[in-house]
């Protein structure tokens, strides 16, 4: 059990109207969680403060190195009232998967857990309750040590902030547009492409930044090696249904372990729907696609949690899939997983844990 002190703000900012879009990651709650660790000491001084700059060192080692990790999940509102995580004990795991490979201390799982519950718990008016909408909470830990050297550092901080976030899709469900990359990569095996850092995402953004000027919305990520095998878009990972069977690529050391992935395979596993893990590449997507057989592609993560995919382009050919619409998998997957994370349908997996 962390022992957290509480300073609580003495001026609270005007909550964000019903009728505010939430644009996704721009407007922070009152309060945020700290705590420091030192080597030799381990992690201290838990306290939840009013949301404020920091202060550090200009030579502190996470501005020069990148020694960087973080996590996304989500708070929701049900309608009877209660606050709901979904399976945050997968993101305190992650996180200390994370930390191994990105030399930082781990963080004991329960304690993850009960920072998250406590802030939220001391935030919880700036849960949205419209529709589609929830309370982000991103934690994350820098290192800090004011040192040019190149070695882990001897200081970290672990932070947690919350955001209120309106539907990723303000028109519901909507179907994207993605590029598949050929020239640039996102992560190779051996690397860091399983770790949730900071150092992938800025290796993704020229690609970002080239797909969002053709036209797309996201870029699909091929193996570093042999530029064949399918990756995972970034922020989510990918899933294809053909001929029936829902197949995705395997974790192979470069992909990111998505809590949202592991809970689309427990639930089609459960919907008697056959799940493949496995190498997918590009050209069985591209003769699936030109046979008929590609009958669905979507994308899963926390922020949109399903993501139809309508277009993929792959060098000059550019596949509509089906209709280029939402696909009945796509759509039943939301509904259920959503119905789980609102408290709306029964939560026999026990996924979700109640802030109270
Ligand atoms: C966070 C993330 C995902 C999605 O993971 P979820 O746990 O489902 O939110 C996928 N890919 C990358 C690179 C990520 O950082």
């Amino acid at each position: 059990m962390l022992d957290i002190r509480i300073e609580r703000t003495n001026r609270p900012k005007e909550l964000p109207g019903e009728d505010n879009p939430l644009v996704f990651g721009k407007i922070f709650t009152d309060h945020m969680f700290i705590m420091d660790y030192k080597d030799g000491k381990g992690w201290y001084d838990a306290r939840i403060i009013p949301y404020q700059p920091i202060s550090l060192e200009p030579s502190a080692m996470v501005f020069h190195y990148a020694q960087e990790m973080f996590e996304g999940l989500k708070a929701y509102k049900a309608k009877d009232g209660r606050i709901l995580l979904f399976r945050p004990d997968m993101n305190a795991k992650r996180t200390n998967r994370t930390c191994k490979r990105l030399c930082m201390p781990e963080i004991p799982e329960d304690d993850f857990v009960q920072a998250i519950k406590e802030l939220v718990n001391i935030d919880k008016a700036w849960i949205p309750t419209r529709e589609g909408t929830s309370l982000y909470i991103r934690p994350f830990m820098i290192a800090t040590s004011p040192f040019l050297g190149v070695r882990p550092s001897l200081t970290y901080m672990f932070m947690i902030i919350l955001s209120p976030v309106g539907p990723y899709y303000p028109e519901g469900l909507n179907p994207v547009k993605i590029w598949i990359e050929d020239e640039y990569v996102r992560a190779v095996k051996g690397g860091i492409g399983e770790a949730k850092a900071g150092g992938n995402y800025v290796a993704s953004l020229k690609a970002q930044v080239k797909a969002h000027e053709e036209g797309y919305s996201q870029v699909l990520w091929l193996d570093g090696v042999h530029r064949k095998y399918i990756e995972e878009v970034g922020a989510m990972n990918i899933f294809f249904k053909i001929n029936g069977v829902v197949v995705t690529p395997e974790l192979n050391g470069s992909i990111l372990p998505g809590v949202t992935r592991d809970s689309v395979i427990r639930l089609c596993n459960e919907w008697g729907i056959k799940v493949e893990e496995r190498k997918v590449s590009i050209d069985e997507i591209s003769d699936a696609h030109k046979n008929g057989t590609l009958e669905e592609v979507f994308g899963t993560g926390t922020a949109a949690v399903i993501s139809p995919v309508g277009h993929l382009r792959w060098e000059d050919d550019v596949m509509q899939i089906k209709d280029g619409g939402i696909g009945e998998l796509s759509q039943r997957l939301y509904d259920n997983l959503t119905g789980i994370q609102l408290g709306e349908i029964p939560d026999i997996y026990n996924w979700t844990v109640e802030v109270r």
